[in-house]
């Protein structure tokens, strides 16, 4: 049976929130369904060079989106391109530098909010959504359970082989509360629990799961540096491939051709990092 595969990623989360309060992520690791390892984040760690660096493969250096002001279509092969070369369904529900990076680019907001091209060759379903007036008081940013509903409905309908989600919730509440509050606990908490209510329900349908972050965040909320509380953050995954020991901290580079193989997509020569799942 060929293998599905959903990517969830969920913006801004530090390591030590994952592992604090996402606990029915952390009850499936206890129970044996899921593992969780540590990945770090490329620099810069920002959100826009490390989307790229997640789909593509390769670091900001190479791929040129070097922060949040370079928003262009990423001229390199990546998990969509490979997917959809394999004969794949792809789709996505994420904000909208994802269809930028890796489809068009500029997003236009009534021609891309959403779209169905079953010849594409990059991004088949797309949902879109572009958190236009964001700021710091205002999130602008939509209903997570919403955004799973959505992704369930294109696997549903679609056939996805490869299906992304991403949201801003959490990276949002960070860089307005910072991570020692209530407020945090709870945006954590609610995630957790609107995710554990799709998670089953995809494993039944037969996909894979990686649930993770594109980079962490500080204390004060912020990311962008070096430091370990910015760059790290956890990976969960649900599925029948063999990874490495607990204690290895995974290479954001890797999750792109990891994809791919348990895909059975051929791993694009502009990619160098080895996946880490078998
Ligand atoms: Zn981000």
């Amino acid at each position: 049976m060929t293998t599905k595969l959903l990517l969830i990623v969920l913006d801004g989360v530090p390591y030590a929130n994952w592992r604090r309060y996402f606990g029915c992520l952390e009850g499936w690791v206890q129970s044996g369904e899921a593992r969780v390892w540590k990945m770090r984040a490329g620099l810069p760690s920002m959100s826009g060079p490390c989307y790229a660096s997640i789909h593509s493969g390769n670091p900001p250096q190479v791929h040129g989106v070097l922060s949040n002001g370079i928003i262009k279509r990423v001229e390199l092969p990546d998990v969509f391109s490979e997917v959809r070369k394999a004969g794949g369904v792809t789709g996505a529900v994420a904000h909208s530098w994802w269809s930028e990076f890796f489809n068009r680019s500029p997003f236009d907001m009534v021609r891309d909010i959403e779209y169905d091209e079953p010849e594409s060759t990059s991004i088949n379903h797309g949902r879109f959504h572009t958190m236009t007036g964001y700021d710091h008081n205002n999130q602008a940013t939509p209903c997570d359970a919403d955004l799973f509903a959505t992704l369930t409905s294109l696997c549903q309908r679609f056939d996805l082989r490869y299906g992304m989600l991403h949201t801003c919730t959490l990276d949002s509440m960070g860089h307005r509360f910072g991570h020692e509050c209530g407020e945090m606990d709870h945006a954590c908490a609610l995630m957790d629990a609107m995710l554990a209510g799709f998670l089953p329900r995809w494993r039944a349908m037969g996909y894979e799961v990686i649930v993770t972050a594109d980079h962490g965040q500080s204390l004060r909320g912020h990311h962008g540096g070096t430091g370990e509380d910015q760059r790290d953050f956890a990976l969960y995954y649900f599925g029948d491939g063999a990874g490495p020991k607990g204690d290895a901290v995974l290479d954001q580079l890797a999750l792109a051709p990891t994809i791919l193989k348990r895909l059975g997509c051929a791993i694009p020569d502009s990619i160098k990092a080895a996946p880490f799942l078998t």
